[in-house]
Formats: C-alpha cells, sequence, structure tokens
C-alpha cells in the first residue's frame, strides 16, 4: 500500500479535485489518500476568527465567501445529483456548526486556543468529506479519531504509542481507497481537537505510512519537487532528482517550503522512501528521496540552496567568558525557557563571543532574557550588553556530498568574496552535510545568484 497527500492547491478548485480523482482512479494497490484544506481556506479561517474575536461584523462576510467556495465546488467536481445533495446537506451542517461557533465569538469577542484549534479543523474536515464522495469507493475517516496529541510546551505533539496502535486498529482491513484529512488530531488527555501545525497535514501522511509499512509516501504538490534554489530568485533553478533524508531535511528546515519538516522522521526511521510529485504536471519524475546516497559523475557536489531571509544575529561577548565552564549552557538554557528557537550557532574557538541566530520577532526578548541573565557579569565588567544585529538573511548549502571532499568551502567563500559579499557569520557541522552563513540582506539576492552560477552551472 502506499499513502498520497495532496496539499491546498491540489483540491483547491474543481479542475484540480478532478486531477486528484484521476491520479488516485489510477492506483491499482491499496491507497490512503490524505487531503489539506482547500487552497487558502485556514488561512481564511483564522483571519475570520480574529475579526470576530475583534467584533468585527465583517466576519461574516468573510463566513459567506468560505461557505460560497465550498458550495461552489461541490457543485463542479459531484455531476451526480443525488450524491450532490446528499454531500450539499452534509457540508451545510458542518458550516452551520461553524457559522455557530463564529457568532460565539463574535458576541463573547474572545478566542481561545482550543476554539481556535476547533474552528481551523472545519478546513480539513470539509475538503476531506468532498473529495471521498468525488474518488470511486473511497472510505471517508476522521483523523481525530486515530491521530492523538499530547501537549508538551504549549505545544501538542504526537503520542506516538497511542496513535500507531489506533491506526493499525482502525485500516485493519485496509479499504482499497481511505480518504483522510490531514492536519487535524485529538487530546489523549481531553478529547479535543488539535492539530499538527501549519503545513501539518504532509506529516498526517507520513504519521499513517510509518505506522502501516507503506512502500512510498507520495507528497503531491504545486512544484515539480525540491529545487536547487528559490525559484522565484534563481530563474536558472531547476529540480532535483534525488536526495537523502538528511539532505531533504536540511533544505526544508531552512526555507524551501516543499514539504513541512517533521514529515521527515517518521518514514526516514522506517526506510519508507518519499516521493514529491506536481499534480498539475503528473507525469513530472518529481524529487524522490531515500536512504541511498547517490554520487553520479558531473552532477554538482551540492544538491541545494536554501535560504531564509527573517534573521537576527545575538551575540554575547566578554573577555570574561573565556575558559568559564557554562556559559553557554546559561544562554541556551534561558533561550528554551523563554520559547526562543536558535538556528544557528557560531562560536570562536577563543571563548570570547557566541554568537547566534534567531528570527527577526525573537530578537527583543532574546536581548531582554540574557541581559538578565548576565546582569551580574555585566555589572562587574567581565561581559558586555549583548547585541542584536538586524535584517540579516542566512543561506545554507546542503548536499552529502561534501563529506570529506575539499575545497568546498573555498569555493563557496572565494565565489562570496569575488561577489563583493561580506560574510557576518558562518557555520559548518561536523556531519559537513550543511554550510550555512549570514550576511545583509539587501546581498541575498546576489549572493544566491552568484553560489547557483557557480555550484550548478559551471
Ligand atoms: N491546512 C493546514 C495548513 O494550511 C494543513 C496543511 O495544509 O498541511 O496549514
Ligand atoms: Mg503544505
Amino acid at each position: 500500500m502506499k499513502v498520497l497527500k495532496f496539499g491546498g492547491t491540489s483540491v483547491g478548485s474543481v479542475n484540480s479535485i478532478l486531477s486528484v480523482k484521476k491520479i488516485v482512479e489510477a492506483i491499482e494497490e491499496p491507497v490512503i489518500v490524505v487531503v489539506s484544506a482547500l487552497g487558502g481556506i485556514t488561512d481564511k479561517l483564522l483571519a475570520t476568527s480574529t475579526m470576530a474575536s475583534k467584533g468585527d461584523l465583517a466576519y461574516e462576510k468573510e463566513l459567506s465567501e468560505i461557505i460560497a467556495r465550498h458550495l461552489d465546488v461541490i457543485e463542479g467536481v459531484i455531476e451526480d445529483k443525488e450524491v450532490r445533495m446528499d454531500v450539499q446537506k452534509k457540508v451545510m451542517a458542518l458550516l452551520d456548526e461553524l457559522s455557530n461557533i463564529f457568532k460565539g465569538v463574535y458576541l463573547i469577542n474572545d478566542l481561545s486556543a482550543k476554539t481556535s484549534d476547533t474552528i481551523v479543523s472545519y478546513g480539513e474536515r470539509l475538503s476531506s468529506l468532498i473529495v471521498s464522495n468525488v474518488i470511486k469507493d473511497a472510505k471517508l475517516f476522521d483523523s481525530r479519531k486515530y491521530i492523538k496529541t499530547v501537549k508538551q510546551f504549549n505545544k501538542h505533539i504526537v503520542d506516538f504509542d497511542l496513535t500507531n496502535k489506533l491506526i493499525k486498529e482502525t485500516f485493519s482491513p485496509l479499504p482499497k481507497v481511505s480518504l483522510v484529512p490531514g492536519f487535524i488530531s485529538s487530546s489523549t488527555e481531553t478529547g479535543e481537537v488539535t492539530n499538527l501545525g501549519r503545513g501539518g497535514s504532509d506529516y498526517t501522511a507520513s504519521i499513517l505510512a510509518t505506522a502501516l509499512d507503506a512502500n512510498t509516501l507520495e507528497i503531491w504538490t504545486d512544484v515539480d519537487g525540491f529545487m536547487t534554489a528559490d525559484p522565484r530568485v534563481i530563474s536558472s533553478a531547476y529540480v532535483i532528482d534525488r536526495l537523502t533524508f538528511t539532505e531533504a531535511m536540511e533544505l526544508c528546515n531552512f526555507g524551501a517550503k516543499v514539504i513541512y519538516p517533521p514529515t521527515i522522521y517518521p518514514v526516514y526511521h522506517k526506510n519508507i522512501p518519499i516521493r514529491i510529485l506536481n499534480t498539475f504536471n503528473p507525469t513530472a519524475p518529481g524529487t524522490y528521496i531515500s536512504k541511498e546516497r547517490v554520487k553520479e559523475e558531473g552532477k554538482a557536489i551540492i544538491k541545494g540552496i536554501s535560504s531564509i531571509n527573517d534573521t537576527c544575529l545575538i551575540t554575547v561577548q566578554g573577555l570574561g567568558m573565556v575558559g568559564v565552564i557554562g556559559v553557554n549552557y546559561r544562554i541556551f538554557k534561558t533561550l528554551a525557557k523563554n520559547g526562543i528557537s536558535v538556528f544557528m550557532v557560531s562560536q570562536a574557538s577563543s571563548e570570547n563571543n557566541t554568537t547566534f541566530a534567531v528570527r527577526n520577532a525573537d530578537a527583543d526578548l532574546a536581548v531582554q532574557v540574557l541581559n538578565d541573565e548576565f546582569a551580574l557579569e555585566r555589572a562587574q565588567g567581565d561581559m558586555n550588553d549583548t547585541v542584536a544585529e538586524k535584517d540579516l538573511a542566512t543561506v545554507a548549502i546542503v548536499g552529502e556530498n561534501m563529506k570529506r571532499t575539499p575545497g568546498i568551502a573555498g569555493k563557496l567563500f572565494g565565489t562570496l568574496g569575488r561577489a563583493g559579499i561580506s560574510v557576518i557569520a558562518c557555520a559548518q557541522g561536523a556531519s559537513e552535510t550543511n554550510i550555512s552563513f549570514v550576511i545583509k540582506h539587501k546581498y541575498l539576492r546576489k549572493a544566491l545568484n552568484s553560489i547557483h552560477d557557480s555550484f550548478f552551472l559551471s
């Protein structure tokens, strides 16, 4: 069996849903089909919730657009009149519930996390209901019944023991086509509806593939696969045909929004390959992600370049840090306690400073909590005030074949030097699968262009 996940754009219009139908019905083996909400609906549900909670009556207009969008799709994808009326009735019942919840939020001017999670769950509940009536012999399941979460640091994380057990029970015997809403789940402790985070439908598909020992996980999206660089910036970027799990993880953690990063881990664990495919170009080969590392003659030594433009560098510095044990421990403990995520770290061997990268939105809090943590050392003159440099960008080159290949860093920094771009900080882990560096944001485009030319085109 295999698991196919179709994203929001793939189920976002009449034509795309009909492509999904064609793709799924052509498969002979049993399949589980995971769907996202209709493209743009999750954002719209969240925006509408905010409006309603602020007492803005304009939420009603947004809501009526959400309703119209679903009814239009049903009109276009379900030919049989009787089936269509039945689906309309069921969808309207869900939309009525949703309208009542919005009304409540509007009246009491309050939107709790629990209510927001409930509202946003309607996206996938509606899309899965519709698509299950389009694909021949599809059986609809409710992911809230078998994807279970527990709370950790204010986040819902998957309760794998229970989830795996429930999935095995639910899908035995396995129907020819099972239709499953992505993203949504429920709490092990309270039974309340939860979700796996934005982009979480990919993760739903991966969890199912892993629990049921699928032979492949297919992620159907609206691009041909992972690209060598962001095609909006680099017009000569092209599709990468093969990646290892590690390379895919490196690339999607960092900018490339092809898959939701947590997706890779469960299937990696069981060595189930992932294929990235395009619903709008179904015959394209896509990107194949597996354990095997293939070194192809004449191919570039790196696999891809990824970047994030939202970068702030924080530096904790002071001569009093040199040789003192526990400074980094205190830095990262303080950041963790305040829920600040760090995505790059660099420390010179002199130990005189530690620099790390966070999102711009986290910068002020990071500076404040670190200044508090080291208040005594600062007062004694052992350490300086923590400084933040905003409006930067981080770029990473990724590829497992960089391992033990000399000259890659030389080529990278030579290229940047010739382009007149100064590197503010850099990091390479000992796994040698990623070299990351930080530059001024205004140089990002130029940096990506020069590196892409130098590694992929020459
Ligand atoms: N609908 C959810 C979102 O937009 C989950 C997903 O599409 O993967 O984040
Ligand atoms: Mg997605």
